[in-house]
């Protein structure tokens, strides 16, 4: 384990902004997860888990314990059965790899989520969504290591608790869990989802575009909103939204 001391993390964050975290590790596999988490609790300090960096504001006092940055990384698919393929991913890998994966390989369930910034590990913290998608209804399996107990531990869909950007991960266990890899269920050779009036709008009535042209679609539309990150532009230094959509009841 390779401890690094104020660090900044203004860097690490699409913000960009921010101070330094007073300790600074990069977890590549689970064992660092459970080794940095050890050195922490022994020392009493407060332990913050980074991903992409993508829904956070760094205070400019910087944090006083030790940022664990979770740099897991691998892609595999399992056997499963039908026309389903579980995508098994490590939860440091960047999520709009995934869904370039995902429509590469003709799979459906993500494409409407692409663009969206931030690892893996992020993706059931608050259930991301967007365009007609949301990935609560993908997600087979979370794998976290669980903080208080010290110990690998894994959760079905049904028990991470998923609502509208929210999960037991951003509510109840709060800080407790690390997420290290998640199982994403996907349907190949489906249609790709055109629920949302701006991605429609995209393609020629009667159109049936592929699941990766729909997903540069959804980027197309993002960048114009400045909801895609893009190298040098000022407009996407951003956390995304600051709002939820209201829900009312019929
Ligand atoms: C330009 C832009 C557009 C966006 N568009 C959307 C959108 O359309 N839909 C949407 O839902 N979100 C959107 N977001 C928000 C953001 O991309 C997502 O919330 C993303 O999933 C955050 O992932 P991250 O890896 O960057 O997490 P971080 O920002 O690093 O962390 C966010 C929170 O999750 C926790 N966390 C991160 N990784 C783990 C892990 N492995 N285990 C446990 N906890 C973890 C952190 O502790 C922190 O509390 C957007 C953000 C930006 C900047």
């Amino acid at each position: 384990m390779r401890l690094e001391e104020n660090k900044s993390l203004a860097p690490f964050t699409t913000f960009g902004i921010g101070g330094p975290a007073r300790w600074f590790v990069e977890a590549q596999s689970e064992a660092d997860v459970a080794e940095a988490a050890r050195w922490a609790r022994e020392r009493e300090l407060p332990l913050f888990v980074l991903g992409g960096g993508s829904n956070l504001l760094v205070a400019d006092s910087g944090f006083p314990g030790l940022v664990l940055l979770v740099a897991l990384c691998g892609i595999e698919e399992q056997d499963s059965p039908g026309d389903d393929v579980v995508l098994r991913v490590a939860a440091g890998e960047n999520w709009d790899n995934v869904v370039r994966r995902a429509t590469a390989e003709n799979c459906a369930g993500v494409e409407c989520l692409a663009g969206i910034p931030g690892t893996a590990g992020g993706t059931p913290v608050q259930n991301v969504g967007a365009y007609g998608q949301e990935v609560a209804s993908v997600i087979g399996r979370v794998r976290a290591y669980d903080l208080r107990d010290g110990r690998a531990i894994e959760f079905g869909a049904e028990e991470c608790g998923f609502g509208y950007r929210r999960s037991r991960f951003n509510t109840t266990d709060r800080g407790r869990y690390v997420v290290t890899r998640v199982d994403y269920r996907l349907q190949r050779g489906c249609a790709p989802t055109l629920r949302y009036a701006d991605v429609q709008r995209e393609f020629a009535a009667g159109a049936q575009p592929s699941l990766a042209e729909v997903a540069d679609a959804v980027r197309r539309i993002r960048a114009r909103k400045g909801m895609l990150l893009v190298e040098g532009e000022a407009d996407c230094r951003s956390a995304g939204s600051f709002f939820k959509n209201p829900v009312m009841s019929e």
